[in-house]
């Protein structure tokens, strides 16, 4: 069944109740990645009486999903990975559902929250009753008015083009906007330079500015930044929660080296602390991102559409530093409760956990980065890191020199089996490769969050592992 014709319908009908009933004989399936893109179609497939096998390089399930536990004292953690989950994300949610996990609101909007821009500080909640006291060039027009509204008056006409016609309206606006960058879009609607550099600051979106708008604009309307919430304990859970049924289907420490395929099977070649083995199937789904298949050696060559795809799909740098601190003084002596404060200084973005109140202290997330802003980071070594993201906080918190702990930090774009935090169109990537992405190559079926329209996100990756198990459970009937 080609990725066409498979309908989100389809793919929600498979989420809630399982796959069809198998039809065709019993496959074997070869899984790469046992992050929740190969989780989640190794338990259907399972489910639905296929045999899947399930490679994965480290010792842990989760992949983007990194629950550190570590070097933090006890009960403390801190998230690496994903963090929160908007209430649009019925697929990550419904899994959640399903394994019982209990969710817990993530805070993100704070009105007590700081804005740290050009060497001041505001509360959040100030800035919005009066934006004016930012000090941002804006013109007569743009004058008054938060980053927020200029935004919403600048996509007003594409928000009613999908109230008016729902989901089809995507392909018309895809046709129209895919080669903008958000501040090509921005250039054509009219923003001064100090309202994009406003917008850029505010929201966050600085460093993302020459990336397709069309992937700021879906998180956007989409609400993946609403009513969000985190699972209590740790995000690993999820992950976690696919171990008892699957666990004996996963080897670990397995990394994949070669793969081949013919009409009739898939060889996986893969290495192990033991040597090299071969993993044979009916059908294999790769998940893991094109940064690490760029360096996989495909025996039987891929088709030309594909291999421009996994050279040329673009993937972002993330970067986060956590802190460890004895006290929760954004708690006790500013009142921060939740969210987060940005600034234009190298940290950016620092949230305030909502979780481990109980324990007195608390891991801040003192710098999330992405782009460039990120890439500077991992050019420092772990140690300066932390000082010089302690040395930004001190300017916002002067409270962190003393109550200071430990801290770690994470570089995605750095991480051997991520090669990038996760695939985010250029301007015209969408329509250029998007379909080269998903599409087959024989035997061989692609799943991952950029196998998906809804990059960076755990839906993604979710939607197109049930997306391929239905592929191969199809392919299998067909076969039968
Ligand atoms: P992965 O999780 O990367 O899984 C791929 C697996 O393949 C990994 O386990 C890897 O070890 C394995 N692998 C790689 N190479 C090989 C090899 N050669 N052989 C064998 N195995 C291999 N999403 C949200 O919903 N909410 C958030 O708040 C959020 N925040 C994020 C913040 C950051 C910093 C990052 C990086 C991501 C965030 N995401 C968030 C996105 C989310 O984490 C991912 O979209 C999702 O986890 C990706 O799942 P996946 O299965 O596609 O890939």
């Amino acid at each position: 069944m080609s990725a066409n014709t498979i309908s989100p319908q389809m793919i929600d009908q498979v989420a809630q109740s399982g796959l069809p009933e198998r039809s065709g004989p019993r496959q074997k399936v070869v899984i790469v990645g046992a992050g929740m893109a190969g989780l989640v179609a190794g338990y259907e497939l399972l489910r639905a009486g296929h045999e899947p096998l399930i490679l994965e390089a480290r010792q842990r399930v989760g992949g983007r999903i990194e629950t550190l536990r570590e070097p933090f004292t006890h009960g403390l953690y801190a998230e690496a990975g994903a963090m929160r989950i908007p209430r649009t994300h019925h697929l990550t949610l419904g899994y959640c559902e399903k394994f019982g996990l209990t969710l817990r609101p993530f805070t993100m909007g704070n009105p007590r929250a700081y804005y740290y821009f050009a060497g001041r500080k505001f509360r959040a909640g100030e800035v919005g009753q009066n934006p004016e006291l930012l000090p941002f060039d804006l013109t007569p027009g743009e004058r008054g008015k938060s980053a927020g509204q200029l935004w919403r008056e600048a996509i007003r006409e594409i928000e009613e083009a999908l109230r008016t016609h729902g989901e089809a309206a995507w392909t018309g606006i895809a046709e129209e906007f895919d080669q903008f960058s958000t501040r090509e879009f921005l250039e054509y609607k009219g923003w001064s330079e100090g309202a994009i550099e406003m917008y850029g600051l505010m929201a966050d979106q600085e460093a993302l500015m020459n990336s397709s708008f069309l992937e700021l604009l879906r998180e956007d309307v989409g609400g993946f930044y609403e009513d969000m919430s985190e699972i209590e304990g740790g995000m690993d859970s999820l992950p976690r929660a696919f171990l008892p049924a699957l666990g004996r289907n996963i080897r670990f420490g397995a990394k994949m080296m070669a793969m081949d395929q013919s009409p009739e099977g898939v060889i996986i070649h893969y290495q192990t602390g033991a040597g090299r083995f071969t993993a044979e199937g009916d059908y294999a789904i790769i998940t893991v991102p094109f940064p690490v298949l760029r360096h996989v050696e495909v025996v039987k060559p891929f088709s030309r559409a594909k291999q421009r795809a996994i050279r040329q799909l673009h993937y972002d740098a993330s970067a986060k530093i956590v802190m460890q601190f004895r006290r929760r003084f954004w708690e006790e002596d500013d009142g921060i409760y939740g969210g987060g404060t940005t600034s234009d200084l190298p940290i950016r973005a620092t949230y305030y956990p909502d979780h481990s109140q109980e324990t007195g202290r608390g891991v801040l997330l003192a710098s999330y980065t992405w782009s460039e802003d990120a890439q500077r980071w991992g050019s420092l070594s772990p140690r300066d890191r932390i000082e010089q993201a302690l040395e930004n906080l001190m300017l916002i918190h002067p409270q962190v020199r003393e109550e200071f702990e430990i801290g770690a930090t994470k570089m995605w774009h750095d991480d051997e089996f991520a090669g990038g935090a996760f695939a985010l169109f250029d301007p015209g990537q969408q329509t250029l490769l998007y379909q080269a992405i998903i599409n087959p190559e024989g035997r061989i079926y692609f799943a991952g969050e950029h196998a998906s329209l809804a990059h960076a996100w755990i839906q993604g990756a979710i939607e197109s592992g049930l997306r391929t198990a239905m592929q191969v459970h199809q392919a299998a009937a067909g076969a039968g």
